[in-house]
């Protein structure tokens, strides 16, 4: 998961100054473990407003699919509800009459549109109504809004940054079971999450409207100023009396267990993971050394440090990242691989929990998989138009293979994700095999590599050609079985998509051909091949022009008559980018479209600088050329293009 991306993201000089290479600013003020402002402004994703789910009133309150029903918590459910639909509520509740009931009826049938839905959308049913009738539906408590109050108690047991992301008013807290008003009645994994973090009985829940609980959360947390993870480890610092030495060779389980579930640990791991995935960070890593324990998150490809622990709550956080993860806790000895599932605001976000021992204790990555935020999109994925035209033409080909490169972390998943996306029709069946399945897409069957019992992308992959598929994805091509077999669907009439790990596109020529594939198979049946690499976007918001200086311009090997009439910007960091200077990324893109030329050049064994050569000779823009037009063009700055493309080139 280590990329070797550098840790130091630096901000471009302040104009005038020239950058000095090796010597990187330091990230800008904002410490991703301070969460500097509570920036509720931007939510993972804006709940629905009371979640038109419950349309298919025989089922009512199904969760998110696959996960057994909890047993415990929860509101209580619909007992007299069990034969009532929705439809039929909102017609005892006199909001519709019998007639519009089975015209709506009629229309949910035909186009599979939530009945809710459509009665809004006819102005039948206002939002109030429809909280009215799912509180009824669901046998909840409708909440006056109006009306509340929260208990200080309530408030003080959930930390702010868990309500905003669970989008959740904590309302009283009493012998342990804590009561929240919640919008989204259908959502109720939610309230197992909130009792396994918060380590308490019970959560019940009741219903009010989403913008009413928003308002309400914040005027409940204004007063009290939010707890930061600095705050949390300062006040941890001084209890010496928690936690171990750091050579733990005989520590019992029992106060392992006993220091996992000590509430600060609780709180601390929950804020750590909550905030992660607040700031859309990739992978949190905890790392032991012998004299610290540092937290570093990845948002955007960059590392960041935050506050470290106490070295002596190393064994205790990371036991109680174990416990969340269904981990052996006694188990210290050897690497564990695990899993936790949160249900935030309407969505499954996933953490794969990575265990490997090491000199000094556990270190411990957690990848952090949020399916529902990603909008895949071949449009929004930052491709040229040009190459977006000839890229779609290779992708609906009806066999073939489809090659996207580059490192770990080039955002090459997203992108065939998104042409998957686009693909996606009723009438091709596709599979995936992919390690580890990154985003649930509808319509997909996707399959996990598992490497502890042999399933590896060949194994897979050969039995997915048994499946009948029209279209493949294999997360990678990492060595000649992969690909003969990649080849051999290609040739017995599918497109296989997969990726390669080289830096350009002419390099996974020369890859593929020292694997051992034939050249003549490379030449059959590979359609194209697309580079790509992640920049930084520019703050919108805090973007400013500024004059580079010589220095800068020789980083991006460039003459000062190259730069004549370019303008350049930075982000100078504000509220809206955590004080980064930066949002979001953007892709760089190669691509390289096979033809009777380059089959020529490839069959006669061309080196991969022969193959640039001819691709370039031919107008073919390579990363390089096609960063400088990000840049140029005022999406990113000098930096990212230095260190994504630049020194690519030079190695
Ligand atoms: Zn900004």
């Amino acid at each position: 998961m280590a990329t070797p991306t550098p840790n130091d993201p630096k901000k471009p000089a302040q104009p005038g100054q020239p950058a000095k290479p090796g010597q990187p600013a330091k990230p800008p003020a904002a410490q991703p473990g301070q969460p500097a402002k509570p920036q509720g402004a931007q939510p993972a994703k804006p709940a629905q407003p009371a979640k038109p789910g419950a349309a298919q009133p025989a089922k009512p309150a199904a969760g998110p699919p696959a996960k057994p029903q909890p047993a415990k918590p929860v509101a209580k459910k619909k007992e007299k509800s069990a034969v009532r639909t929705l439809g039929v509520i909102l017609v005892d509740l006199g909001f519709i009459d019998d007639a519009q009931l089975a015209s709506i009826e009629e229309e949910a049938r035909q186009t599979d549109i939530h009945l809710d839905r459509i009665a809004m959308d006819r102005g039948l049913l206002n939002e109030d109504q429809l909280l009215q009738a799912m509180a009824e539906l669901h046998g909840m408590a409708l909440v006056n809004m109006d009306e509340v109050k929260p208990t200080p108690e309530a408030i003080k047991a959930v930390p702010q940054n868990m309500a905003e992301l669970y989008k959740m008013l904590p309302l009283k807290m009493e012998a342990d079971v804590l009561t929240v008003v919640m919008s989204d009645p259908n959502n109720l994994m939610a309230l197992d999450d909130l009792r396994n973090m918060l380590g308490i009985r019970q959560v019940t829940a009741q219903l009010g409207p989403l913008s009413k609980i928003e308002a309400a959360l914040a005027k409940a947390y204004s007063t009290t100023k939010e707890e930061s993870i600095g705050d949390l480890i300062a006040s941890l610092a001084s209890d010496m009396d928690m936690g171990f030495g750091k050579r733990e060779n005989s520590i019992d389980i029992a106060s392992v267990e006993e220091m996992a579930n000590a509430a600060p640990v609780r709180k601390l791991v929950n804020m750590v993971l909550l905030m992660g995935i607040k700031d859309h960070a990739s992978d949190i890593h905890f790392e032991p050394f012998e004299d610290e324990f540092k937290m570093r998150y990845r948002c955007d490809g960059v590392l960041y440090e935050m506050v470290p622990p106490p070295r002596h709550l190393a064994t205790a956080i990371s036991s109680r990242i174990k416990v969340m993860s269904n981990l052996d806790i006694a188990e210290r000895r050897l690497p564990q691989d695990g899993r936790i599932e949160l249900n935030i605001g309407g969505n499954t976000v996933d953490m794969r929990v990575s265990v490997l021992p090491t000199m000094f204790g556990e270190s411990i990555v957690v990848r952090v998989l949020d399916k529902g935020r990603v909008g895949l999109d071949l449009d929004k994925i930052g491709m040229p138009q040009d190459i977006l035209v000839q890229f779609r033409e290779m992708i609906s080909k009806p066999n073939g293979i489809s090659l996207v490169t580059g490192p770990t972390g080039a955002g090459k998943t997203t992108t065939l994700y998104s042409a998957l996306s686009e693909l996606n029709l009723i009438t091709d069946k596709l599979i995936t095999t992919e390690d580890p399945v990154e985003y649930e897409i509808e319509g997909l069957i996707q399959c996990q590599i598992n490497h502890e019992i042999d399933l590896t992308f060949a194994s897979a992959l050969r039995a997915i050609l048994r499946q009948d598929p029209d279209k493949i994805l294999v997360g990678e091509i990492r060595d000649l079985e992969t690909a003969q077999i990649a080849i051999q669907a290609s040739l017995t009439g599918h497109m296989v998509f997969s990726t390669l790990h080289t830096n350009d596109a002419p390099g996974s020529v020369t890859r593929l051909r020292d694997m051992g594939v034939e050249p003549f198979l490379i030449t059959a049946t590979v359609e194209g091949i697309l580079a790509q690499r992640l920049v930084r976007r520019i703050c919108p918001v805090c973007k400013t022009e500024f004059e580079p200086s010589r220095d800068q311009i020789m980083e991006l090997n460039l003459k000062p008559e190259d730069t004549r009439g370019k303008k350049f910007y930075f982000g100078e960091g504000c509220d809206k980018c955590n004080n980064l200077g930066f949002k979001g990324r953007t892709g760089i893109y190669e691509l390289l479209v096979m033809n009777d030329d380059l089959r020529d050049l490839i069959s006669k064994g061309g080196s991969t600088d022969q193959l640039r050569a001819y691709t370039r000779s031919k107008g073919n823009r390579g990363l390089r050329e096609r960063g400088l037009d990000a840049l140029f063009s005022g999406l990113t700055t000098i930096d990212e293009i230095v260190r994504e493309t630049v020194l690519d080139e030079e190695s």
